[in-house]
Protein backbone atom coordinates (compact mmCIF):
# COMPACT_ATOMS: atom_id res chain seq x y z
CA UNK A 1 0.00 0.00 0.00
CA UNK A 2 2.69 2.57 0.88
CA UNK A 3 4.71 1.98 -2.19
CA UNK A 4 1.31 2.19 -4.15
CA UNK A 5 1.14 5.80 -2.56
CA UNK A 6 4.65 7.22 -3.15
CA UNK A 7 4.04 6.52 -6.76
CA UNK A 8 0.79 8.46 -6.92
CA UNK A 9 2.08 11.20 -5.24
CA UNK A 10 5.05 11.49 -7.43
CA UNK A 11 2.94 11.60 -10.81
CA UNK A 12 0.49 13.99 -9.85
CA UNK A 13 3.05 16.89 -9.86
CA UNK A 14 4.56 15.50 -13.52
CA UNK A 15 1.00 15.21 -14.72
CA UNK A 16 0.49 18.84 -13.20
CA UNK A 17 3.51 20.20 -15.25
CA UNK A 18 3.03 18.40 -18.18
CA UNK A 19 -0.40 20.01 -18.38
CA UNK A 20 0.18 23.59 -17.34
CA UNK A 21 3.23 23.45 -19.64
CA UNK A 22 0.63 21.87 -22.44
CA UNK A 23 -1.88 24.69 -21.57
CA UNK A 24 0.63 27.39 -21.64
CA UNK A 25 2.10 26.56 -25.25
CA UNK A 26 -1.50 26.37 -26.60
CA UNK A 27 -2.99 29.62 -24.80
CA UNK A 28 0.34 31.55 -25.89
CA UNK A 29 -0.21 30.23 -29.51
CA UNK A 30 -3.98 31.02 -29.82
CA UNK A 31 -3.67 34.27 -27.36
CA UNK A 32 -0.59 35.58 -27.52
CA UNK A 33 -0.94 35.10 -31.10
CA UNK A 34 1.09 36.39 -34.13
CA UNK A 35 4.71 36.89 -32.12
CA UNK A 36 4.40 33.80 -30.73
CA UNK A 37 3.43 31.81 -33.90
CA UNK A 38 6.24 33.64 -35.50
CA UNK A 39 8.99 32.23 -33.02
CA UNK A 40 7.79 28.96 -33.10
CA UNK A 41 7.86 28.37 -36.42
CA UNK A 42 11.83 29.11 -36.60
CA UNK A 43 12.85 26.46 -34.36
CA UNK A 44 14.60 24.37 -35.83
CA UNK A 45 14.01 25.02 -39.26
CA UNK A 46 17.53 24.72 -41.83
CA UNK A 47 16.41 26.11 -45.06
CA UNK A 48 18.52 25.19 -47.93
CA UNK A 49 19.83 28.68 -49.86
CA UNK A 50 19.32 27.36 -53.30
CA UNK A 51 15.80 26.29 -52.78
CA UNK A 52 13.19 28.77 -53.45
CA UNK A 53 9.09 27.74 -52.81
CA UNK A 54 6.32 29.66 -55.38
CA UNK A 55 3.22 29.77 -54.51
CA UNK A 56 0.60 30.69 -57.24
CA UNK A 57 -2.22 32.47 -55.49
CA UNK A 58 -5.96 30.47 -55.76
CA UNK A 59 -6.88 27.47 -58.37
CA UNK A 60 -9.31 24.17 -58.91
CA UNK A 61 -12.54 26.19 -57.57
CA UNK A 62 -10.92 28.71 -55.92
CA UNK A 63 -10.88 31.62 -58.97
CA UNK A 64 -9.71 34.17 -56.82
CA UNK A 65 -10.70 37.86 -57.91
CA UNK A 66 -12.13 38.05 -61.15
CA UNK A 67 -11.94 41.04 -63.58
CA UNK A 68 -13.15 41.51 -67.76
CA UNK A 69 -16.70 41.25 -66.66
CA UNK A 70 -15.55 37.81 -65.41
CA UNK A 71 -13.93 35.97 -68.01
CA UNK A 72 -10.86 36.74 -66.63
CA UNK A 73 -9.62 34.39 -63.44
CA UNK A 74 -6.91 35.66 -60.90
CA UNK A 75 -6.03 31.53 -60.61
CA UNK A 76 -5.00 31.92 -64.29
CA UNK A 77 -2.49 34.87 -64.36
CA UNK A 78 -0.80 33.54 -60.96
CA UNK A 79 -0.04 30.45 -62.65
CA UNK A 80 0.99 31.67 -65.61
CA UNK A 81 3.01 34.47 -64.17
CA UNK A 82 4.35 31.85 -61.55
CA UNK A 83 5.55 29.43 -64.38
CA UNK A 84 7.52 31.71 -65.92
CA UNK A 85 9.21 32.59 -62.60
CA UNK A 86 10.03 29.12 -62.16
CA UNK A 87 11.95 28.77 -65.47
CA UNK A 88 13.68 31.78 -65.11
CA UNK A 89 15.09 30.91 -61.46
CA UNK A 90 15.60 27.10 -62.79
CA UNK A 91 17.79 28.94 -65.43
CA UNK A 92 19.88 30.46 -63.08
CA UNK A 93 20.62 27.23 -61.17
CA UNK A 94 18.02 27.29 -58.47
CA UNK A 95 15.31 24.54 -57.20
CA UNK A 96 12.13 25.61 -57.53
CA UNK A 97 9.29 24.17 -55.83
CA UNK A 98 5.48 24.80 -56.65
CA UNK A 99 2.59 24.73 -54.41
CA UNK A 100 0.86 23.94 -57.62
CA UNK A 101 2.10 23.99 -61.45
CA UNK A 102 -1.83 23.10 -62.85
CA UNK A 103 -5.14 24.22 -62.43
CA UNK A 104 -6.24 22.56 -58.69
CA UNK A 105 -7.22 23.05 -55.07
CA UNK A 106 -4.68 23.75 -52.24
CA UNK A 107 -5.55 24.83 -49.01
CA UNK A 108 -3.86 27.83 -47.47
CA UNK A 109 -2.57 25.51 -45.16
CA UNK A 110 -1.22 22.84 -48.11
CA UNK A 111 0.22 26.05 -49.90
CA UNK A 112 2.07 26.26 -46.38
CA UNK A 113 3.18 22.50 -45.88
CA UNK A 114 4.92 22.32 -49.10
CA UNK A 115 6.73 25.36 -48.51
CA UNK A 116 7.96 24.11 -44.98
CA UNK A 117 8.83 20.42 -45.92
CA UNK A 118 10.97 21.93 -48.99
CA UNK A 119 13.58 23.56 -46.85
CA UNK A 120 13.22 27.03 -49.14
CA UNK A 121 14.93 30.15 -48.17
CA UNK A 122 12.51 31.70 -49.45
CA UNK A 123 8.84 31.87 -50.52
CA UNK A 124 6.43 33.65 -53.02
CA UNK A 125 3.16 34.09 -53.24
CA UNK A 126 1.70 35.30 -56.66
CA UNK A 127 -1.62 37.24 -56.85
CA UNK A 128 -3.38 39.57 -58.45
CA UNK A 129 -5.30 42.44 -56.61
CA UNK A 130 -8.69 43.54 -57.15
CA UNK A 131 -10.86 46.80 -56.68
CA UNK A 132 -14.29 48.28 -57.28
CA UNK A 133 -12.95 51.52 -57.86
CA UNK A 134 -9.80 52.93 -59.79
CA UNK A 135 -6.85 50.91 -57.91
CA UNK A 136 -3.28 50.30 -60.18
CA UNK A 137 0.16 49.38 -59.35
CA UNK A 138 1.88 46.32 -57.44
CA UNK A 139 2.28 45.94 -53.80
CA UNK A 140 3.70 43.60 -51.56
CA UNK A 141 2.45 42.12 -47.83
CA UNK A 142 4.66 40.50 -45.50
CA UNK A 143 4.69 39.52 -41.69
CA UNK A 144 2.92 42.18 -39.42
CA UNK A 145 6.14 41.84 -37.07
CA UNK A 146 8.06 43.63 -40.28
CA UNK A 147 10.91 41.19 -40.58
CA UNK A 148 14.00 42.48 -42.14
CA UNK A 149 14.77 39.58 -44.71
CA UNK A 150 10.98 39.53 -45.53
CA UNK A 151 11.04 42.94 -46.22
CA UNK A 152 14.51 43.25 -48.09
CA UNK A 153 12.60 40.45 -50.54
CA UNK A 154 9.24 42.81 -50.77
CA UNK A 155 12.03 46.09 -51.40
CA UNK A 156 14.17 43.88 -53.98
CA UNK A 157 10.85 42.41 -56.00
CA UNK A 158 9.13 45.45 -56.22
CA UNK A 159 12.81 47.45 -56.85
CA UNK A 160 13.02 45.21 -59.87
CA UNK A 161 9.62 45.71 -60.84
CA UNK A 162 10.01 49.90 -60.72
CA UNK A 163 13.30 49.55 -62.82
CA UNK A 164 11.07 47.65 -66.27
CA UNK A 165 8.75 51.00 -65.46
CA UNK A 166 6.14 49.24 -63.62
CA UNK A 167 3.89 51.09 -60.90
CA UNK A 168 5.11 50.01 -57.28
CA UNK A 169 3.53 53.71 -55.52
CA UNK A 170 1.69 51.28 -53.65
CA UNK A 171 4.51 49.92 -51.45
CA UNK A 172 5.04 47.33 -49.02
CA UNK A 173 2.34 46.41 -46.24
CA UNK A 174 2.72 44.71 -42.95
CA UNK A 175 0.02 42.46 -41.88
CA UNK A 176 -3.31 41.91 -42.85
CA UNK A 177 -5.57 44.35 -45.17
CA UNK A 178 -8.73 43.76 -42.73
CA UNK A 179 -6.12 44.30 -39.31
CA UNK A 180 -2.78 45.13 -38.89
CA UNK A 181 -2.05 42.58 -35.92
CA UNK A 182 -3.36 40.22 -38.24
CA UNK A 183 -1.78 38.18 -41.36
CA UNK A 184 -2.09 36.41 -44.42
CA UNK A 185 -1.91 33.13 -44.18
CA UNK A 186 0.58 32.08 -45.95
CA UNK A 187 3.24 34.61 -44.50
CA UNK A 188 1.97 33.25 -41.03
CA UNK A 189 2.40 29.73 -41.26
CA UNK A 190 5.75 29.86 -43.83
CA UNK A 191 8.97 29.12 -41.79
CA UNK A 192 10.79 30.92 -44.21
CA UNK A 193 10.90 34.98 -45.00
CA UNK A 194 8.24 35.17 -47.63
CA UNK A 195 5.80 37.57 -49.46
CA UNK A 196 2.37 38.17 -50.65
CA UNK A 197 3.06 39.61 -54.09
CA UNK A 198 -0.11 41.23 -55.58
CA UNK A 199 1.18 41.94 -59.03
CA UNK A 200 -1.16 44.92 -60.56
CA UNK A 201 -5.23 44.93 -60.18
CA UNK A 202 -7.03 42.52 -62.46
CA UNK A 203 -10.01 44.98 -62.16
CA UNK A 204 -7.69 47.61 -64.44
CA UNK A 205 -7.33 46.99 -68.11
CA UNK A 206 -4.15 48.78 -68.02
CA UNK A 207 -2.38 46.52 -65.11
CA UNK A 208 -3.96 43.96 -67.58
CA UNK A 209 -2.77 45.06 -70.53
CA UNK A 210 0.38 45.44 -69.10
CA UNK A 211 0.59 41.70 -67.10
CA UNK A 212 -0.08 40.34 -70.92
CA UNK A 213 2.09 42.13 -73.02
CA UNK A 214 5.14 42.01 -70.62
CA UNK A 215 4.19 39.16 -68.57
CA UNK A 216 8.18 37.54 -69.50
CA UNK A 217 9.42 40.86 -68.52
CA UNK A 218 7.43 40.53 -65.14
CA UNK A 219 8.72 37.00 -64.72
CA UNK A 220 12.20 38.01 -64.57
CA UNK A 221 12.00 41.48 -62.37
CA UNK A 222 10.29 38.85 -59.51
CA UNK A 223 13.71 36.25 -60.73
CA UNK A 224 15.55 39.09 -59.84
CA UNK A 225 14.13 40.05 -56.61
CA UNK A 226 14.44 37.15 -55.39
CA UNK A 227 18.15 35.76 -56.14
CA UNK A 228 19.23 39.45 -55.14
CA UNK A 229 18.10 38.70 -51.57
CA UNK A 230 19.36 35.18 -51.56
CA UNK A 231 22.53 36.59 -52.27
CA UNK A 232 22.16 39.38 -49.79
CA UNK A 233 20.75 36.91 -47.26
CA UNK A 234 24.17 34.90 -47.60
CA UNK A 235 26.38 37.64 -47.74
CA UNK A 236 27.17 37.63 -51.28
ZN1 LIG B 1 -5.51 36.47 -54.56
Amino acid sequence: MKKKHKQFNFLIPLAAIFVITLSAVIALMSVGGEETVYYLNQLNFTPDPKTVCIDPGHGGTSSGATGEGGKRLEKNDTLRLSLLVRDELQKRGYTVVMTRDTDTDISLEGRCKVANKSKAALFVSIHRNSTSGKGQGCEMWIHSLNPSDDRLLAENILQSLENMGVDTSRGVHTGYREGANKNYYVNRCSKMPSVLAEIGFISSAEDNAQFDGKIGDLAMSIADGIEMTLLEMNGE
